[in-house]
């Protein structure tokens, strides 16, 4: 995870720590190069551009402690710069409302929404909550077989989805199956597609109309960059998202978009996947990451 830019950051920063005092030249290398660090890192240009513009503002503003070094004051205004572009502080999942309450999860094929689900499910198990799952990807005949077997290795009640339903009736039955089995969560487990189209999208919003979600998470794959970004932004466009779940944060080491899709959406990331297993689901703390990037 952000292995290259981790390297890069650290050794920009390492330089600027042997400076005794700090000038404005100093603090202009070192930020193009922060910039170049963080464009390799696939963050979008917009974001890179702003992100360095604040830390050199908050530089010679001198928004730093008296007690550090100028080149520790640098590192740690980086930290606090790249805690902010990823939000303030973790963002639960939203699960007001009268029970059972739903979470939509929603997004592309292959993003991993159906392995989140059952992480998701495991999560809530956790919390005290009595999760429902609910395949409601009718199109595509082994989804629904993958979130009942992963239903029944987690022990979790299952909808009995079946090939040829109507998504919206699911989502709709699902909720009296759900108080029938004494569940007061339903995890609705969405169709995705190869890319964004306005049917995939005409299902979403009839679904979230039905059921009215207490949370809609668009679960988005950190491997794919920039396209993760672009993908948040239609989703976003057409459910008002609640948060993200960036997946397949353990084979992403670049970390673009990270680090972009609070900046560029407005909305959180709430939770990472940091693996294939039920139990490989981190919630997201933009202050913790910062802290994991600067190594
Ligand atoms: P869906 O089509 O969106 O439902 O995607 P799936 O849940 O079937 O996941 C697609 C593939 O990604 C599967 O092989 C999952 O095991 C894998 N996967 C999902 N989340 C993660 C993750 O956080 N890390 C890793 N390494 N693999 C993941």
């Amino acid at each position: 995870m952000f292995d290259n830019l981790t390297e890069k950051l650290t050794s920009v920063l390492k330089d600027l720590r042997g400076h005794g005092k700090l000038t404005e030249k100093n603090i202009d290398g070192a930020l193009k190069e922060v910039r170049m660090a963080l464009l390799e890192a696939d963050v979008h240009y917009k974001v890179a551009k702003t992100f360095v513009g604040e830390i050199k503002e908050r530089a010679l503003g001198h928004e730093v402690m008296e007690s550090l070094t100028p080149g520790q004051q640098v590192v740690k205004i980086v930290n606090d710069a790249l805690a902010d572009l990823m939000g303030e502080s973790h963002e639960d999942l939203v699960l007001a409302g009268e029970k059972p309450v739903s979470v939509m999860l929603t997004g592309l094929q292959g993003s991993g929404k159906t392995t989140t689900a059952g992480k998701l499910a495991l999560y809530l198990r956790k919390k005290g909550r009595k999760p429902f799952l609910v395949p409601a990807d009718v199109y595509r005949p082994a989804a629904i077989d993958q979130l009942k077997k992963l239903a029944s290795q987690l022990d979790v009640p299952v909808f009995d989805s079946e090939v040829g339903m109507d998504p919206v009736d699911i989502c709709r039955s699902a909720r009296a199956a759900a108080q029938q089995n004494g569940c007061d969560t339903l995890i609705l487990d969405t169709a995705g597609r190869l890319h964004v189209d306005e049917e995939l999208m005409a299902e979403l919003v009839r679904i979230k109309s039905e059921v009215a979600p207490s949370d809609i998470l668009l679960v988005a794959d950190a491997m794919t960059g920039q396209d993760a970004v672009n993908i948040a932004k239609s989703f976003d466009g057409a459910l008002d998202l609640g948060g993200v779940v960036l997946t397949k944060m353990d084979g992403d080491a670049r970390g673009g978009a990270a680090l972009s899709i609070k900046a560029v959406t407005g909305k959180p990331i709430k939770f990472i996947g940091t693996g294939e297993k039920s139990s490989a689901l981190e919630p997201f703390h933009p202050d913790r990451m910062a802290s994991r990037i600067l190594g």
